[in-house]
């Protein structure tokens, strides 16, 4: 597409070594660097996912560790939690909607800047495939709804029940005392975000959900949202959010991450930023979860969580690792 090909033109990106300026701060810094432009070694590859989804960062760094693109390894990575069952918030067995239909987010973000998504969507498995396909076959960002079901058709994808016995279930007995309202999100989480840099120093991100449990029909959280639940420059880093989604997008989260880490602070303290910007408009809460999880060009990562127990996974050629992160609200 002639919108992807400028972008990729116009790509500042270069592989296995960046120019510091890319990454510095502050104008005098640049400045400084520009005139000495000494080069940063980018650490090997990388990824990084929400909460502890071994299994998805093990497939993310099947793909890095073969020399495969960030982008396959976000999509891969993500697509192992979309099919496993027993994962009630996202894919295939993810809570429905108050009236029982499942509804999936997802969105994917490139080194180029190219991104797809798809909103609340039926039927269809791996919406982060989907959302792939939407930004690599069409001209737009995001399809909702029954366009996205129909796209994904079109695009060979098969009509699966995502719906399964034990989430009916549950969703049946939450019926009884609910009065139907949604639940707000503590324990009900575990959207995946996962980053990656590939051997090419090259960041991509995916983010999939099937949302907050027993959300109104038509509830879109930040997840399929670009700069909401995902951003990714490949300048300087990437983020992505999980919790309650209303917060994220009020706060466009991901996007504050990221431009917090241009602006010098590293993945760690942007996402404490990001976590205390939220806290602040929202005095005298604690009854609801945020959490974000950044890497910069470097490598280097972090996390941050509005509730404690919020632990991130990466995997790099030292293994799994993972991370449980400080919280703002101790326990
Ligand atoms: N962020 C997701 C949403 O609001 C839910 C989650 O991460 O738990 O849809």
């Amino acid at each position: 597409m002639k919108r992807r090909n400028f972008l990729k033109n116009s790509s500042a990106a270069t592989a296995g070594l960046i120019s510091a300026p890319l990454i510095a701060s502050c104008k005098n810094d640049v400045e400084k660097k520009a005139a000495n432009p000494e080069k940063i070694k980018l650490t090997r590859p990388i990824a990084i996912c929400t909460w502890n989804f071994k299994n998805a960062t093990a497939k993310a760094w099947e793909v890095l560790k073969d020399g495969g693109s960030s982008l396959d390894a976000v999509q891969k990575g993500a697509m192992v939690e979309e099919a496993d069952v027993n994962n009630q918030t996202v894919g295939v067995g993810g809570r429905p909607d108050r009236d029982g239909n499942v509804t999936l987010d997802a969105c994917i973000m490139d080194k180029d800047g190219n991104c797809g998504a798809v909103l609340c969507m039926q039927n269809i498995a791996s919406p982060i495939s989907v959302a792939r396909k939407v930004m690599e076959e069409t001209p737009h960002v995001m399809l909702a709804g029954k366009g996205a079901e129909k796209f994904a058709y079109e695009q060979g994808f098969e009509k699966v029940n995502l719906l399964t016995e034990k989430s009916k279930q549950e969703w049946l007995e939450w019926k009884k005392t609910s009065e139907y309202k949604p639940i707000i999100n503590i324990e009900n989480h575990d959207t995946i975000g996962i980053l990656a840099i590939d051997k090419n120093g090259d960041i991509s991100g995916a983010c999939t959900t099937s949302g907050m449990g027993y959300k109104y029909a038509g509830r879109v959280g930040d997840s399929p949202i670009i700069g909401a639940g995902l951003f990714v420059d490949n300048e300087i880093g990437a983020a992505t959010a999980t919790g309650v989604g209303e917060e994220v997008v009020r706060t466009v989260g991901s996007f504050l991450i990221v431009e917090l880490m241009r602006q010098g602070k590293s993945p760690q303290e942007a996402c404490e930023e990001g976590v205390k910007r939220i806290m602040s408009k929202n005095a005298g809460r604690n009854d609801f979860q945020i959490g974000f999880i950044a890497i910069n060009k470097k490598g280097e990562t972090g996390g941050y969580c509005i509730q404690p127990g919020f632990t991130y996974r990466t995997y790099s050629e030292e293994g799994h690792v993972n991370n449980p992160t400080e919280s703002f609200i101790k326990a």
